[in-house]
């Protein structure tokens, strides 16, 4: 079976359904593909910027995430070793949204992919783009499904990569599958998450863990949960492994990190594990291409991943779909498709990549280096007597790190409600 669209989305996290909304709202026939069955959980520190709270009013569910959220982010902490150094983070200037808010996963990206449902978008799930190459001046997915025989064809002059980084990406053309997997590091970040009731942890308070071959973060969200969520280097796991003879990768971790930080024993203590834990890895952090030529684009981790220390993934996922979308849909105005005049998308692209490098460029860098300080902390060491004194420096490199910094701003547009 083949099925033609105006626009094709590999992957239904928050890049892939943002930008699913906007472009049915301006009218195009959009399908999305995402492989996993939703409501489903996800390995991420969950806290949404407030920069991204008045782009998730305008995608059509604001209330819904300001209903089931945990409080407002307003203070930042750095736990390493015994220490513990709070400072206030930054606000936004918003009437409605000055701090940060933690969800999970599985409510988010089930809120933003039924939004896009409602708005007419076909949704494919739980399929799975496999391979996807050109036909003519079209780009053509093939997709899969999970215990059926019959592949499904799609066609589209627009293809967005939204399909993360975790993960193979789909085949393009021809190309072999075994290209397609590096061999292990010891520098490898592997990343675990669970969740946990009962825990102690300041309502309002993000602390960020920094531990010797790691990092990670927790945090009060929805339900009264807290969510811890880390990454830790390949030998290092290795290591903790071996400490803790018996225990799964997941035990073994978190043993190490609740050794390391006396903050995570503190809020931790008397807590009961909600659910399972979670892993993924190794995670990718880098500029990848957001503009692929012929009509093809790259969004959220597709097209760039920072390191989870700042948490800033799902803002950079949400702000390209956002910067993308824009420039989809005033192209697509200007430049109608006919057989004659089909519009090409290399000025797009163009304008896209260099947005994309100037939003999100630096974050990645800074990401980076606080990442390389939080996993050494000989190199670390200095630091900590200054941020101690002056904890101010905390609220300044979480403004840095693009906490407050709306890269994307809907005040054009107001989704589904014809303004
Ligand atoms: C430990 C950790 C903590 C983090 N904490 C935070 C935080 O607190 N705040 C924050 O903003 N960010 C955080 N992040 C980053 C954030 O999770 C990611 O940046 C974000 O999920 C990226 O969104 P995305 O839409 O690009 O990709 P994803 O969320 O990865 O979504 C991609 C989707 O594509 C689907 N898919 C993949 N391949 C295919 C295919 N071939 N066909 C169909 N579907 C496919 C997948 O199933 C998935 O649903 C954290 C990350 C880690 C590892």
């Amino acid at each position: 079976m083949s099925k033609a669209f105006d626009a094709i989305i590999i992957g239904a996290g928050p890049a892939g359904s943002t930008a699913a909304i906007r472009l049915a709202s301006a009218g195009w026939s959009v399908a999305i593909v995402e492989k996993r069955e939703f409501p489903r959980r996800k390995v991420c520190g969950e806290c949404i910027a407030a920069s991204n709270l008045p782009l998730l009013d305008a995608l059509g569910i604001g209330e819904d995430v300001d209903a089931l959220a945990g409080p407002g982010l307003q203070r930042v902490g750095l736990f390493v070793g015994q220490r513990k150094i709070i400072a206030p983070l930054p606000p936004m200037t918003h009437a409605r949204h000055r701090w940060g808010r933690a969800l999970g996963r599985e409510h988010l990206d089930t809120l933003l992919l039924a939004r896009a449902g409602a708005l007419g978008v076909h949704v494919l799930q739980p399929w799975a783009v496999k391979q996807h190459d050109a036909d003519g001046e079209l780009h053509r997915c093939t997709l899969a499904r999970a215990g059926e025989h019959a592949d499904l064809e799609l066609h589209a002059p627009v293809l967005i990569h939204a399909h993360g980084s975790w993960e193979p990406a789909p085949r393009a053309g021809m190309q072999a599958d075994a290209a397609r997997r590096p061999p292990h590091r010891d520098g490898d970040l592997l990343a675990f998450k669970s969740t946990w009731r009962n825990a102690r942890i300041e309502p309002g308070l993000l602390p960020v863990l920094a531990f010797p071959g790691g990092y990670g973060g927790m945090v009060l969200g929805d339900h009264g949960l807290v969510t811890l969520a880390f990454c830790i280097r390949r030998d290092g796991l290795q290591r903790a492994r071996t400490a803790h003879a018996g225990s799964s990768a997941a035990e073994a971790a978190f043993a190490y990190v609740r050794a390391c930080c006396a903050g995570v024993e503190d809020v931790l203590d008397g807590a009961e594990l909600a659910g399972s834990w979670l892993a993924v890895g190794p995670l990718q952090p880098g500029i990848r291409e957001a503009a692929l030529g012929d009509g093809q684009f790259a969004i959220g981790n597709a097209a760039g991943e920072a390191h989870p220390i700042l948490g800033e993934g799902m803002s950079m996922a949400i702000q390209s779909a956002w910067l993308l979308s824009d420039r989809l849909i005033a192209h697509r105005t200007k430049t109608p498709a006919s057989s004659e005049m089909r519009p090409t998308w290399s000025s797009v692209g163009s304008s896209y990549a260099r947005t994309w490098r100037a939003n999100f460029a630096p974050r990645l860098r800074f990401a980076a280096v606080c990442a390389h300080l939080a996993m050494r902390p000989r190199a670390a060491a200095p630091l900590l007597p200054l941020l101690q004194r002056w904890p101010g420096l905390l609220t300044r490199g979480a403004r840095i790190a693009g906490k407050v910094r709306q890269s994307a701003m809907p005040a054009r547009y107001q989704c589904g409600t014809g303004l």
